[in-house]
């Protein structure tokens, strides 16, 4: 099946693309065998379908970057080794990002900082963290009550919305989060309008305290409006996610705890105010799971060393 659906995939079949798409999602390594085939065909988009690629395929990207043959594929080829975190894709990624390959004028990108769309950071001093979970829960809306506690948005002036309510003492929140490292309750609490343009920090700690941070700035183009009411909805945990790439961005019922993101534009791991590093990923929520005509995700972020939680926001 895999070997007629990569065979319609060569012939742009968008169906074929999406059946690919699934199987890349629900069970990776069902793909390994087949993805020098794939390569083969030239079908580099959507790159996660390379998640699970074995060192073969892995070093056949390398080579094919290194030999500067295809210097339009460039882009694609390099997101494609960022979804393998492969160690030899590690390795080429950090010589390149000291010795452009050919061709590598044209993108204004360090070869490191391709990383992020594969959901892991390499430092230049030689360090690797991995941003997100391998574990993930469907996160399910519940409604609650209007909050009346009056803390709002210091900009628009509407009531905060509390993203996320978690605590580590549930064993299945504990490993959704163990990547980031938190433990104890973590709130995040944003504004759901002020967040769609610009990334909105908090500063959090492990007793659930949650504090606007004073440096979040202002975009100049945001206007003043009248305060709304964000959704009266708050997401808890519901049942564990055959893997971890099952989120989605788009779909109703794709809000995720753990795991990793579906980035709707290129991926947004926003950097911590502490350190600068990038945050870890927590989870998002889908705008269909809010509302009848939601659109877009949250996306919330986590840097336990720093105490510094964020909430970002992508439309198509
Ligand atoms: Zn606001
Ligand atoms: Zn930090």
């Amino acid at each position: 099946m895999i070997e007629e659906l990569i065979k319609s995939a060569a012939a742009e079949d968008d169906d074929a693309i999406e059946r690919l798409c699934v199987i890349a999602d629900a069970d990776p390594g069902r793909l390994t065998p087949y993805l020098g085939s794939l390569l083969d065909v030239d079908v580099l988009w959507p790159a996660k379908l390379y998640r699970a690629a074995d060192a073969d395929v892995v070093r056949r990207v390398i080579e094919r970057i290194d030999g500067g043959r295809t210097p339009d594929c460039l882009n694609q080829l390099r997101v494609i080794l960022a979804q393998t975190a492969h160690p030899l894709a590690e390795s080429a990624m950090r010589r390149w990002s000291t010795q452009p390959p050919a061709g590598a004028d044209e993108l204004y990108v360090n070869a490191l900082s391709y990383a992020l769309e594969g959901g892991w950071t390499a430092d230049p001093d030689g360090s690797r963290r991995d941003l997100c979970g391998s574990i993930a829960y469907r996160w399910v809306m519940r409604e609650i009550p209007r909050r009346a506690d009056g803390r709002i948005c210091p900009w628009c002036a509407s009531p905060l919305w509390i993203a996320a309510d978690l605590d580590t003492a549930d064993p299945d929140v504990g490993a959704a989060l163990a990547h980031t490292g938190w433990s104890g309750r973590l709130v995040i609490e944003t504004c759901h309008f002020c967040a769609c343009y610009t990334t909105l920090y908090s500063q959090v700690t492990s007793a659930g305290a949650t504090t606007w941070w004073a440096g979040n700035t202002r975009p100049s183009y945001l206007g003043s409006s009248e305060p709304k009411d964000p959704p009266a909805l708050a997401p808890v945990l519901g049942p564990a996610r055959p893997s971890p790439y099952q989120a989605s961005a788009w779909n109703r019922g794709g809000s995720t705890l753990g795991g990793r993101p579906e980035w709707i534009q290129d991926a947004e791991h926003a950097d911590c105010p502490g350190c600068g590093q990038p945050l870890d990923y927590v989870g998002l929520i889908g705008g269909a799971d809010l509302d009848d005509y939601g659109e877009g995700a949250y996306y919330l972020h986590l840097h336990q060393p720093c105490g510094f939680a964020a909430v970002n926001y992508q439309q198509s």
